[in-house]
């Protein structure tokens, strides 16, 4: 048997088994995860998901109360945080006030007795790889920011670290300056060669920046996988809901092929979706499937009813209609397919065929 390099190539960092609770609060309900060398995989989550005690186990400042956590197969779970040679980026992890820019950056060097002239060379790489080349001699107070946060990147990976973690980093800078950051993240990786969890709650961001994205919710990982997967194949009605808009319309399945909604009318099915008859689901449209259906036409499903509002959304538009019986469906179709035909109060159908449909349990 062919096995491929990549394949055959152990996890940089394995989590198995993790536990953590707080009181009644389970933070970490079992979390298994395996990143690979050189990957920059995204941990999303709604606030208070388990994100931070995820990233706060890995680096060492809590326990797990049960499970292991192996860095290029070398199980960590009780060193200290210093024995583990993380680097880490947290939006409160602030650079020290007192200490230059090159000093700040200069520390876990010297916190590994790394000889002064050795040190000034990486420190001065380090500034230059975040575009802050030069000013290594000023205080933090007298940065922006973002040039701030760039400065707690470099001492984050001045000491080439085994891992990188990057706790919502960039959550108090504003949008512009955030996405400018989200790319130099990327970038910075990619040269280096780092294998990084990026903590975030912010789907767009997690969007751009990752290779692949675990979904957590309640202290579980709901779902891991290429952002692709993730939007087209969500597991979990969670999932639907958090990642990117869905049309979701509970139902109970009646056979292969149909399912009944509360209000007795039947929706189609996709093929092989698995579930039983009887089995209680959420049937998953996203807004860009539907289309319109002119007098004519016909689609497996469709949906006469009333345009209740429109919203402009960038390059796209999107519509919310409303049938006679109360059933909503949002779709959004780029402008240049739209016209400019439809307003508010108009009355149109609507349709999509059984294979636009994605099923998940109720
Ligand atoms: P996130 O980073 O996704 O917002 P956290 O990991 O910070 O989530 O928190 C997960 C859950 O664990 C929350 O319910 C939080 O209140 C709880 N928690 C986290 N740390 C502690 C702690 N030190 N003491 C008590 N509860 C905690
Ligand atoms: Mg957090």
């Amino acid at each position: 048997m062919h096995v491929s390099k990549v394949e055959a190539r152990a996890p940089d960092l394995e989590v198995a088994g993790a536990v953590r609770r707080f009181g009644t609060v389970e933070a970490l309900a079992g979390i298994d995860l395996a990143v690979g060398a050189g990957e920059l995989l995204t941990i999303l989550g709604p606030s208070g998901s388990g994100k931070t005690t995820l990233l706060k186990v890995i680096a060492g400042f809590e326990r797990p109360d049960r499970g292991r956590v192996l860095l290029k197969g070398r199980d960590i779970t009780w060193s200290s945080p210093a024995q583990r040679g993380i680097g880490m980026v947290f939006q409160n992890y602030a650079l020290f006030p007192h200490m230059t820019v090159a000093q700040n950056v200069a520390f876990p060097l010297e916190m590994r007795r790394v000889p002064r002239a050795e040190a000034r060379r990486r420190v001065d790489e380090a500034l230059r790889l975040v575009d802050l080349a030069g000013y290594g001699e000023r205080l933090p107070k007298q940065l922006s920011g973002g040039q701030q946060q760039r400065v707690a990147l470099a001492r984050a990976v001045v000491f080439d670290p085994g891992l990188l973690l990057l706790d919502e980093p960039f959550g108090a800078l504003d949008r512009q300056l955030r996405e400018q950051m989200q790319l130099e993240v990327k970038r910075l990786q990619r040269r280096l060669g780092l294998t990084a969890l990026f903590v975030t709650h912010d789907q767009e961001e997690a969007l751009v920046l990752s290779d692949r994205i675990a979904v957590m919710n309640r202290g579980r990982i709901e779902q891991l996988g290429t952002p692709q997967e993730i939007y087209a194949r969500p597991s979990t009605r969670f999932v639907a809901q958090f990642i990117g808009e869905s049309n979701l319309f509970r139902a109970r399945v009646r056979d292969n092929v149909t399912a009944v909604l509360d209000d007795g009318r039947p929706m189609p099915l996709p093929r092989g979706t698995g579930f039983a008859p009887g089995s209680e689901i959420a049937i998953v449209i996203r807004p860009e499937r539907p289309r319109r259906i002119e007098a004519g036409e016909d689609a497996d499903f469709v949906m006469e009813g009333v345009v209740s509002e429109i919203v402009y959304v960038g390059e796209s538009l999107k519509y919310r209609l409303r049938d006679d019986d109360g059933l909503e469906l949002l779709v959004r179709w780029p402008f240049r397919e739209t016209g400019s035909r439809l307003g508010v109060g108009d009355r149109v159908a609507i349709g999509w065929s059984a294979e636009d449909a994605h099923v998940v349990s109720w």
